[in-house]
């Protein structure tokens, strides 16, 4: 399958000079959607992890269809002020200014084996801000997976010695 195929460009959005990747055709179709599914299980079934995270919001359509099929439980990142209890944070840089992103301090066990899944690697700040956080708390981060990756931005440069999988590469 070639998931470009379902796979849409937007020029221009958010804002100028940027060209979007939209997963949501993907979603649309049952068998890129499944095709998506089955490569994620693959690789989280060969790293061995025993628990998967995902970003908000993309990386919660992909991870917990995953984390089902492979009998583990998923965890959501999230945006300040959207998780109800006590969370372990970490701020990371953008082109301008900062984000944050938090997870419930009790969503990972020490020693726990987990692996990220998110629709798309840009500059891996994302990835690297849940890393942090997933160490925190005493575990470790045992894989990456990602649909779509910007080869030119060299994001898995920032988790070197952490497998990563992705489906489909941009420049
Ligand atoms: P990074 O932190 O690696 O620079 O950016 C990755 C994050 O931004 C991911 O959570 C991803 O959902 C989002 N993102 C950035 N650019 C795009 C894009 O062109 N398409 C999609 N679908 N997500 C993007």
């Amino acid at each position: 399958m070639d998931l470009k195929d379902y796979i849409e460009s937007i020029p221009g959005f958010p804002k100028e000079g940027i060209v979007f990747r939209d997963v949501t055709p993907i979603l649309q179709n049952a068998n890129s959607m499944r095709y998506c599914v089955d490569q994620f299980n693959d690789f989280v079934k060969s790293i061995g992890a025993d628990v998967v995270i995902g970003p908000e919001a993309r990386g919660f359509l992909f991870g917990v269809p995953v984390a089902l099929e492979n009998h583990v439980g998923f965890v959501p990142v999230r945006k300040p002020g959207k998780l109800p209890r006590e969370t372990v944070n970490e701020t990371y840089d953008l082109e301008y200014g900062q984000d944050e992103l938090c997870v419930h301090a009790d969503a990972i066990l020490p020693g726990q084996k987990v692996v990220i899944i998110d629709d798309l690697l840009a500059t891996g700040g994302t990835v690297e801000a849940i890393i942090k956080m997933v160490e925190r708390m005493q575990a470790s981060v045992v894989g990456v997976a990602f649909v779509i990756e910007l080869d030119d931005l060299k994001g898995r440069e920032k988790f070197k010695d952490i497998p990563v999988c992705a489906l489909t590469h941009f420049k």
